[in-house]
């Protein structure tokens, strides 16, 4: 086959969103309540998320149907390419086959509208009039705006100080689909002002930002919170894309060995590499499967998996994860939505038991993957995706090396145009790395919280 772009039609859209619990030989822990550690009930959950993304949090069903208002809207930007990266095979001279899930092409430029469009929609379903959330890099936020202004519900983001200041187009793209936005830490919340007061000058984090945004849900009836990542429900919505990559990959007539993808809170890399894992489960396939988070921030590969809570202000439930401690704050690094002290329970759960491989990379090697990507594809990588990116490109050289074929894939997370500042400090010899901070997640780990479960 000498094809470049793989395309489906819109009938072939997925109609049902893959739950690896299914599937996995062993079951998940238990979620444990803030206050009183035991496991938490769909009770427990309600004032914060409508009951029907509760039961999808706790389903063992393995496919849950996609309503059809949600692949109405999908239609949007779905099915998304799969694209053989050849002009940058031809440019790494590799022997090895490179295509990439083009999740860039969605209006707001990545995977995040999977998830958004899902959760606003059983949202309004619920009768739910205002959704609060945090945001990182902005993707999430623009992709929450988006979706709650299709089911005419009010947003308010949440969103990280240093990307605030960092990606002000972002602010308006949320701005221009409807939503109120301000920067965290916020006076607006008790857990903003208890930051403030320590730290005037606090970047911001995710999980400070998660912290304001539940407050402030539960503190209204008309309320509820979303989140964009680390949830079960929420890597269950994006496994639309593994599941169309495996239908692509079949009319490509390769099967990959390698699967990359990305992980801040874990949902694009699972999305996209969840049905490649069942692959492996079930159907005994041998797939590598590599995870990719920044040295910085580098939960998988130097985090604890230990109970620790979702939020700085220890608001959320407590989950079983690899974590670098819920206080930690780390490096302003461009790639802002991989800044989570966290990840994704099944994502952790995958690693533990070796299902999946991870690795960290420093910054500048990043964009010098991104660069060349963008000189050879043309398509400019957000700083996130330049990572899945990095790996890529190194499994290729890898291949080259040992003169052996190699088919890699790996998910294109979203575009960098609203990134470009960062581009620019790259370009101008201005991009730092940051060391791997030691110190700082030592600090970090030794506030978990204690529990009586192991
Ligand atoms: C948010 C984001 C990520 C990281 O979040 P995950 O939940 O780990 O996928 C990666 N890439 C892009 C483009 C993002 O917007």
């Amino acid at each position: 086959m000498d094809q470049t772009k793989i395309l489906l039609s819109e009938q072939e859209l997925p109609t049902h969103w893959y739950n690896i619990v299914a599937d996995l030989p062993f079951p998940p822990p238990p979620v444990l309540h803030p206050l009183t550690k035991k496991p938490v009930g769909p009770e427990d959950l309600a004032p914060i998320f409508p009951m029907a993304l509760i039961q999808q949090e706790v389903s063992t069903e393995r496919y849950i149907e996609i309503p059809d208002e949600v692949r109405d809207v999908y239609k949007l930007w779905r099915p998304t390419p799969l694209i053989r990266a050849r002009r940058l095979e031809k440019a790494l001279d590799t022997p090895a086959h490179i295509y990439y899930k083009h999740e860039g092409v969605s209006p707001p430029g990545s995977h995040k509208p999977n998830t958004a469009v899902a959760q606003a929609y059983y949202n309004k379903v619920e009768g739910t009039k205002r959704i609060t959330t945090e945001t990182g890099a902005g993707q999430w936020g623009s992709a929450l705006s988006m979706a709650c202004q299709f089911f005419d519900i009010e947003c308010k983001v949440y969103m990280v100080k240093v990307s605030y200041e960092q990606k002000p187009y972002r602010r308006v793209l949320m701005e221009t689909w409807g939503a109120t936005v301000i920067p965290s830490p916020s006076t607006e919340t008790e857990a903003g002002r208890r930051i403030l007061e320590q730290d005037p000058d606090s970047p911001g984090s995710l999980g400070i930002a998660i912290s304001e945004a539940v407050e402030d849900a539960i503190s209204r009836d008309d309320t509820k919170y979303s989140l964009g990542s680390v949830l079960n429900h929420v890597l269950m919505h994006q496994t639309i894309i593994g599941q169309e990559t495996l239908k692509q990959m079949e009319i490509a007539g390769e099967y990959p060995d390698v699967v990359i993808g990305c992980v801040g809170g874990g949902s694009n890399f699972s999305g996209f590499a969840f049905p490649f894992v069942r692959d492996k489960l079930v159907n005994g396939k041998q797939t590598r499967i590599i995870a990719v988070e920044p040295t910085a921030c580098p939960s998988l590969t130097r985090g604890l998996y230990a109970y620790d809570y979702g939020d700085t202000a220890r608001m959320t439930p407590i989950v079983k994860m690899h974590t670098l401690g819920h206080d930690f704050v780390p490096a302003g690094i461009h790639a802002g939505g991989l800044r989570y002290h966290g990840m994704a329970p099944l994502v952790s759960l995958l690693y533990q038991n070796n299902l999946i491989e991870a690795r960290a990379y420093r910054q500048l090697t990043c964009f010098d993957a991104a660069v060349q990507f963008a000189r050879a594809e043309g398509i400019v990588p957000a700083p996130e995706t330049a990572h899945a990116v990095r790996a890529a490109i190194d499994e290729a050289l890898a291949a080259k090396e040992e003169g052996e074929p190699r088919v890699i894939i790996f998910n294109f997370s979203g575009h960098g145009h609203f990134d470009l500042s960062a581009y620019e400090a790259y370009l101008n010899g201005k991009l730092v790395d940051y060391e791997y901070p030691v110190e700082k997640i030592r600090k970090a780990q030794a506030h978990l919280p204690e529990v009586a479960i192991e």
